[in-house]
């Protein structure tokens, strides 16, 4: 370990065989400076603050010298986009190492917008501050609210111009993931790989992230069931707060579970299932009512890639693999039904509780009600500030679910806070994002960006100085647009 730094890096991954990816080394930048640094993850990761602030440190953040222990790499990875099977790879990223940190977790490193690598094809493996910033917030907003995720360690400009339709201040993202592990790695493993590349990756992935299964009858097979757990988890979570990540891609759907690439998200403000930002999804292929059956489509291109593991006989292994594909949708329900019961304050399961949220959901979406804010009001007890007051059904729907929660063993107290805990105050609304971005961007002055990042990392605070961020953005009349790619 350097002492100075805490860097104390490993390079587990690097020893794979080297069909899974590239060394590399960064490529200096002009003249790097910070623009934000989490101090918090950095501490949490075991690195030394103060000597991290200083020139050596970011100089290792900008990928101008790599840090003792580092043996960098690309990783090469393959992916559906859209539905089209494409060969892919870190092509703006690099990996400088995994951390073990003081409690001896691993965690990959890596940086965004490094520059150039054997995955790059036409691109400049170059970044944009606007959107790494975008990245950084919108991260670490996930990780308050509670869902699994890739976070943000720091943001350095570059001092060099990034060329697009114009010419854009350039940036490097350093973030952090319990690995980089993908779909598409397996696809990539299981399209240009030996069966024995394929079992090296499954075995790594299993020692990794599900040492407990190397014990299973089956431990392949319990990969499989463990993926599928982790993803029906993850996006129950994305659906209760509003979450629409935008590029469900295979590449970018993570075997641990956590959200990765952070291009096109945005969260929803009005309720309406269909929503989409992304304005290179046309066809609403990744709308929020599509997550959870895109998620059980990504995974079955997972179960595809491990056929080889499941049985020697790949029409069986065909049906083993269906078989549990097929429980997806169930875990996700059960994951989904329990959140929901949360967001009411209710403890247990009853009959009538399905049609009690499908009800509300249903007036929130003719009303064209504002999600986090409906559930935020009735959480403070203020139904009558809701959109969905005065309209048809809501006083019946309002009675019934009080009598329900008076009904059960538990009190209104216990009740309040499980909402509470459940419903956040504050979402990263994107006219709060943009209006941070602009002013750290255009006026270099980040203390928006910093303030709304202070009221993020509480979501659940229900603080006074949350109430200004709980506003609606002024009708434009102009749908929200989001894009990847810079
Ligand atoms: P994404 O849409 O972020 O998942 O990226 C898709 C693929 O494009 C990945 O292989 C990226 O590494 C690659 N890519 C995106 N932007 C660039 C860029 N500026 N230079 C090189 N590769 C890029
Ligand atoms: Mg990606
Ligand atoms: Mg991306």
């Amino acid at each position: 370990m350097t002492k100075e730094t805490g860097w104390n890096l490993d390079n587990s991954y690097a020893n794979l065989s080297e069909t899974f990816f590239s060394k590399i080394e960064p490529s200096p930048v002009n003249a790097p400076e910070f623009v934000i640094f989490n101090e918090p993850l950095a501490k949490s990761l075991g690195l030394n603050i103060e000597e991290l602030e200083n020139d050596e440190g970011l100089a290792t953040l900008a990928g101008n010298s790599v840090p003792e222990g580092s043996d960098p790499i690309a990783q090469a990875y393959a992916g559906h986009q859209f539905g089209h099977f494409t060969m892919l790879g870190d092509g703006r990223a690099l990996m400088l190492g995994e951390q073990i940190t003081p409690e001896g977790e691993r965690v990959d490193i890596q940086l965004k917008g490094s520059g150039r690598t054997p995955y790059s094809r036409g691109g400049d493996g170059r970044a944009v501050l606007g959107p790494m910033l975008r990245e950084y917030i919108m991260s670490e907003a996930m990780y308050a609210l509670g869902i699994p995720t890739n976070r943000s360690l720091s943001v350095v400009t570059t001092g060099e111009d990034v060329i697009r339709e114009t010419n854009l201040p350039g940036a490097v993202l350093t973030r952090t993931a319990s690995s980089h592990l993908r779909v598409g790695t397996f696809q990539y493993a299981a399209r240009w790989g030996t069966v024995d590349e394929l079992k090296e990756l499954a075995d790594y992935t299993i020692e990794r992230h599900f040492p407990d299964i190397k014990k299973a009858q089956h431990p392949y097979l319990a990969l499989l069931q463990e993926v599928i757990k982790r993803q029906a988890k993850m996006i129950a979570k994305w659906q209760h707060v509003g979450f629409i990540h935008g590029v469900m891609n295979t590449d970018n759907m993570t075997i641990s579970g956590e959200t990765i690439d952070y291009g096109p998200c945005a969260f929803m403000d009005t309720y309406d299932p269909k929503t989409v930002f992304s304005s290179i999804d046309r066809e609403g292929r990744y709308a929020y009512e599509n997550q959870p059956p895109i998620a059980g489509w990504n995974l079955a291109r997972f179960a595809e890639s491990l056929l080889p593991l499941i049985h020697e006989d790949i029409d069986e292994a065909v049906k083993i693999a269906q078989d549990e594909i097929s429980k997806f949708t169930p875990l996700y329900k059960e994951q989904w039904f329990s959140g929901m019961r949360a967001k009411l304050g209710l403890f247990n399961e009853e009959a009538n509780d399905e049609s009690l949220i499908d009800r509300l959901l249903g007036m929130m979406q003719k009303s064209n009600a504002d999600y986090t804010n409906t559930f935020r009001l009735l959480t403070m007890e203020n139904p009558s500030e809701t959109d969905l007051y005065g309209k048809e059904g809501f006083d019946e729907w309002y009675d019934e679910w009080q009598k329900r929660l008076n009904e059960q063993e538990q009190s209104k107290e216990d009740a309040h806070e499980l909402m509470r805990n459940n419903n956040p105050a504050v979402i990263p609304r994107n006219h709060r994002v943009e209006e941070a971005l602009q002013a750290a961007v255009e006026e270099e002055d980040y203390s928006v960006m910093e303030h709304l990042l202070d009221v993020l990392s509480n979501p659940y605070a229900y603080s006074p100085e949350q109430e200004e961020y709980c506003t609606l953005p002024e009708n434009t009349g102009v749908p929200y647009r989001t894009y990847c790619g810079t």
